[in-house]
This record gives C-alpha cells, sequence and structure tokens, in this order.
C-alpha cells in the first residue's frame, strides 16, 4: 500500500511488512526514485506515517524524482531552509509570522504574491551577505541583480557586478552566505583556482558543507512553481 507525506502529498512511499524486518528502515531506489518502508507486521501504519514524515527532509534532499510544487494557499515553502506554510488572511500586507506566510486575499494570485515577498527577502539578504563579504575582502563591487536562472546560483562580471538566483533565500542562511561569498571572492579572483578557493575560505571559512548542500539539494529549490 502507498502512504503519502503529510506536508507533500505528491510524495508517495510504498509500505512493505516483512518477516525479517525488526525495525523500520527507507529506503530511495537509485533507479527510479520510488521510495519504500518496511517494517515488522505488528507496526502499526500510523508508526509507519511518523516515520515517513519524520524523514521528509531527508527525503526531499534524495529523491531525484519529484514533482513541481504549485504555490498556493495550504503549500509548504522554505524560507532561509525552514519550511512556511502559506496561509491567505484579512491583513493587506504580506508577511512571516513564526513559520507561516500570511497573504492577503487579493486579486493577484497567491504564488504572484510570495514570489514577489520572497524576491525582495532575497534582495535584502544577499546584499547584506555580499556587504558583509565585500568589506572583509576589502573590494567593492558595482551592483547587484536578482534572476531565475537554473543553470547557476549567482556569477559575477569582470566589471564587478554580482547576480544571484533569488531562489536562493529559500535555501538555508549558510548556503546563501556561501554563494555571496564565493562571488564576492570572484572580485579579486576570475577563476576557480587553488587561490580563488583560499580567498573563499579567508572571507567565509570551511565552505564544503554549503558546496555539497547546493549540488545535492540546489535542485529542490527549482521545484516551486509560483505562477498560481
Ligand atoms: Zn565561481
Amino acid at each position: 500500500m502507498q502512504i503519502f507525506l503529510s506536508e507533500y502529498p505528491t510524495i508517495g512511499a510504498t509500505l512493505r511488512r516483512s518477516r525479517q524486518a525488526k525495525r523500520l528502515s527507507l529506503r530511495i531506489s537509485s533507479l527510479d526514485g520510488r521510495i519504500t518502508i518496511t517494517g515488522p507486521h505488528f507496526v502499526p501504519e500510523s508508526t509507519f506515517q511518523d516515520f515517513l514524515d519524520n524523514k521528509a527532509e531527508w527525503i526531499l534532499s534524495n529523491h531525484k524524482h519529484i514533482e513541481r510544487i504549485i504555490v498556493d494557499d495550504g503549500t509548504s515553502v522554505p524560507v532561509l531552509g525552514k519550511p512556511h506554510l502559506i496561509r491567505t488572511t484579512n491583513m493587506r500586507k504580506i508577511s512571516v509570522v513564526d513559520d507561516q506566510i500570511l497573504v492577503p486575499r487579493r486579486s493577484s494570485s497567491i504564488g504572484a504574491q510570495v514570489k514577489g515577498f520572497l524576491k525582495s527577502l532575497a534582495r535584502d539578504h544577499l546584499a547584506q551577505a555580499s556587504d558583509h563579504y565585500a568589506q572583509r575582502l576589502g573590494h567593492s563591487y558595482q551592483g547587484l541583480r536578482l534572476r531565475d536562472t537554473r543553470s547557476r546560483w549567482g556569477s559575477c562580471s569582470s566589471d564587478g557586478h554580482l547576480m544571484y538566483s533569488w531562489r536562493l533565500v529559500m535555501a538555508p542562511r549558510d548556503v546563501l552566505n556561501y554563494v555571496a561569498a564565493h562571488e564576492v571572492a570572484h572580485l579579486v579572483e576570475m577563476n576557480h583556482s587553488k587561490s580563488f578557493w583560499s580567498v573563499v575560505h579567508d572571507i567565509y571559512g570551511d565552505y564544503e558543507q554549503p558546496r555539497d548542500w547546493l549540488r545535492t539539494s540546489g535542485n529542490q529549490l527549482h521545484r516551486y512553481n509560483f505562477i498560481s
């Protein structure tokens, strides 16, 4: 039988009971992305469900065949890496309260409003991070642009203009900061040489973790479709 992630109901898992199983285990097929939870016969279905939900974050970052998410009332969208539930309200301005994004009921679509909100939040955070690392580096940049690029998370032109994907605001804060440090480091090293990486290390610190996160989970940020 199939059970589904409570927060991401488009993602299902096959529940399998086995005489050999002593505890619950979950695997994602590397061939087709199919998720299977195996457990002993005596374990109730609700325990399987809890087990699946507890693994949501891990599943999302490891699942290769994930469907697009249409952003709307009731959708969960990460803000700086933390899931936020979208709710419509009678308030006049979009706001974040605890782990919810409260969106006014208006004629413009919820997705469009959330996208606009995330973009301006992205600009704030990326400008702040770029300023911070540029100051550490002792170089200034010429300007900052946001785009929705699939191929790269950021770039730095030879005349000192920084470009970032606004979707980075959905990534954990460390990841956003790392991309800013990376692009700022290109102000002095327009390559990916050893000396470039030592500049990144000087201004940011250990960058392996956020770099790995982008490689393994970065694609997740492109699943969200804001045209609703
Ligand atoms: Zn680079």
